[in-house]
């Protein structure tokens, strides 16, 4: 269920809600998701990505994401992403964007791109001036393959994923699409070509790897 202000609440001091690697602070907002991917580590029962633990028992709440963003002028980028989709908390989200906005360099989403479809509304535009990169998961260079790796909630996803990333393009700068080599029947060729086709950026991602 996508989020509405009143479903945050306060995490327990144990869960990895902020944790940095490779120059940038990254942002784990919620385990919940809009896919159930069969690649997921989650769905493995593995919930360490690197040494952190990102299993969380709450969604956390602003003021403790705000305190995990740490020094965020002292990343290259802070990054939602954990092991979950971070747009359905999207308000929070930009509330947290809002709040540390004046001492970032960049701020990225990692996303399976499915929140104007979960939102039932276009929110692209809410992100303007506050995001400056999207990473969405393209995972897929048609439906069938998308369907069968990511196991999606919604019927209809990958279409409406698409949908956002063209939206996506008006009011974000940097959009890039991304998909995992070494899963069965995805043609990253044929994904590199999408996203090129769509005037954004691809990125490959290697099976097994995460972070
Ligand atoms: S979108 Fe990410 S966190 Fe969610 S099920 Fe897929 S791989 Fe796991």
């Amino acid at each position: 269920m996508a989020e509405t202000r009143e479903t945050a609440r306060l995490a327990g001091p144990e869960q990895t809600v902020g944790y940095t690697l490779h120059g940038n602070r990254y942002l784990n907002i919620t385990n919940r998701c809009s896919l159930r991917c069969a690649f997921c580590p989650k769905f493995n029962d593995e919930w360490t990505v690197q040494e952190y633990q990102l299993r969380l028992d709450h969604d956390p709440a602003l003021e403790e994401i705000v305190a995990a963003a740490g020094n965020p002028e002292d990343y290259q980028e802070i990054v939602f992403c954990g092991l979950g989709e971070p747009t359905l908390r999207l308000y929070t989200l930009l509330d947290v964007a809002t709040r540390i906005r004046h001492r970032v360099k960049r701020i990225r989403i990692n996303t399976d791109g499915l929140a104007s479809f979960v939102y039932g509304r276009d929110v692209t535009p809410d992100m303007e001036g506050l995001i400056d990169a999207l990473s969405v998961s393209l995972n897929a260079q048609n439906a069938d393959i998308y369907n069968r790796h990511c196991r999606p909630k919604l019927p209809g996803s990958y279409g409406a994923m698409l949908d956002f990333v063209r939206r996506a393009r008006e009011f974000i700068p940097d959009v890039t699409l991304t998909a995992i080599d070494g899963l069965s029947g995805v043609d990253i060729s044929a994904c590199e070509k999408i996203a090129h086709d769509l005037g954004v950026k691809f990125r490959h991602r290697v099976l097994d790897v995460v972070g």
